[in-house]
């Protein structure tokens, strides 16, 4: 027999631009998915880039809670990739990861303590790595980076992410809830991890020792960083731009490029930074800049 054909991809060829539809850009959706929504599989329905260019990749943990979010993800995909032709995507990839999650099923106030967030965020991270290493194909453009909790988008996010042409850009994640002093449904800020530093949270990690990270929205650890979940300005539009040195993964649009490049998500303190907020640092190091949308919102479920 002969040996299999040389497989070659001119990688000249693969563009990334800001209209990705018009250039048949191929995109990467990634999500990390401990718990399966119904509602984040409904809003990934209903973007409006063309399904036939998106390639899905979803990693779940090895646990009772894991095993239930991977049957309920692999029903739909069946019912979606046998359905009309229009909504089927190019291709789904669902990973299992090889470790157990440090800490199994935790509530979110468990999730957020303090104490828990190191060994949290770098199992975090690792999956977010498995992940990104697995998935992305050298015709890759960019990587949508979107949390299996986020039930909520505009469905032209992908378009509108890619409009700005930037490395890596991020909208703002918001939770609606109900006040339950006046019974109205109003919305709060989600995700913290989008900042600008401030000299605090430097001279923080100047005294921290080289294995400390710092955290956002702890009173423990006043960093005074600049927060893009305060930076709404409605009548500067949706499309208003800030420069952002940490970023949050709820929603994340990056260029193929800067994974390319070898930014990843430290599983340790990078810079003082893990995971998303150590990516954004790395994606800096490799001399790409982040970018945060504050007036454009994406909302996270509320448990
Ligand atoms: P938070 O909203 O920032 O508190 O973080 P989440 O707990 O929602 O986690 C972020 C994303 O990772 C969500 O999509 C989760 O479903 C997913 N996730 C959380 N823990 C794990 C885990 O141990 N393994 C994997 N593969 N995904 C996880
Ligand atoms: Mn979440």
């Amino acid at each position: 027999a002969s040996p299999p054909p040389v497989v070659r991809y001119d990688m000249n060829s693969v563009t990334v631009t800001k209209d990705p539809e018009q250039n048949k850009e191929k995109i990467l959706i990634l999500t990390p998915m401990a718990r399966f929504y119904q509602g984040y599989w409904d809003n990934l329905l209903q973007l409006n880039y063309p399904h036939e260019l998106i390639t899905l990749g979803f990693i779940l943990p090895k646990n009772k809670e894991g095993n239930a979010a991977t049957a309920a993800l692999q029903a739909e995909v069946a019912k979606t990739q046998k359905g009309p032709i229009d909504s089927r995507f190019k291709e789904v990839i669902i990973l299992r990861q090889d470790f157990e999650p440090p800490l199994t099923s935790q509530d979110e106030s468990e999730r957020h303590k303090l104490n828990n967030q190191k060994e949290r965020r770098a199992a975090m991270s690792k999956a977010r790595n498995s992940l990104i290493f697995t998935t992305l194909g050298p015709m890759t453009s960019w990587v949508l980076w979107l949390d299996a909790d986020i039930v909520e988008t505009p469905p032209t996010l992908i378009q509108d992410l890619a409009s700005h042409d930037q490395p890596v850009i991020v909208p703002n994640c918001f939770q609606r809830y109900t006040n339950s002093e006046t019974n109205q449904d109003e919305e709060r800020p989600y995700d913290f991890n989008s900042w600008q530093d401030s000299q605090s949270a430097r001279d923080l990690a100047a005294k921290m020792g080289p294995d400390d990270i710092l955290l956002e929205g702890y009173a423990e650890m006043p960093t005074y960083r600049a927060l893009m979940a305060y930076m709404v300005e409605e009548n500067k539009g949706m499309h208003h731009e800030v420069p952002l040195d940490g970023v949050g993964g709820t929603a994340l649009m990056v260029k193929a490029d800067v994974h390319r490049d070898g930014a990843m998500f430290p599983p340790f303190s990078f810079y003082h930074l893990m995971e998303t907020e150590g990516f954004c640092k790395m994606a800096r190091r490799l001399t790409w800049t982040c970018t945060g949308l504050p007036n454009y919102k994406v909302y996270h479920y509320n448990e």
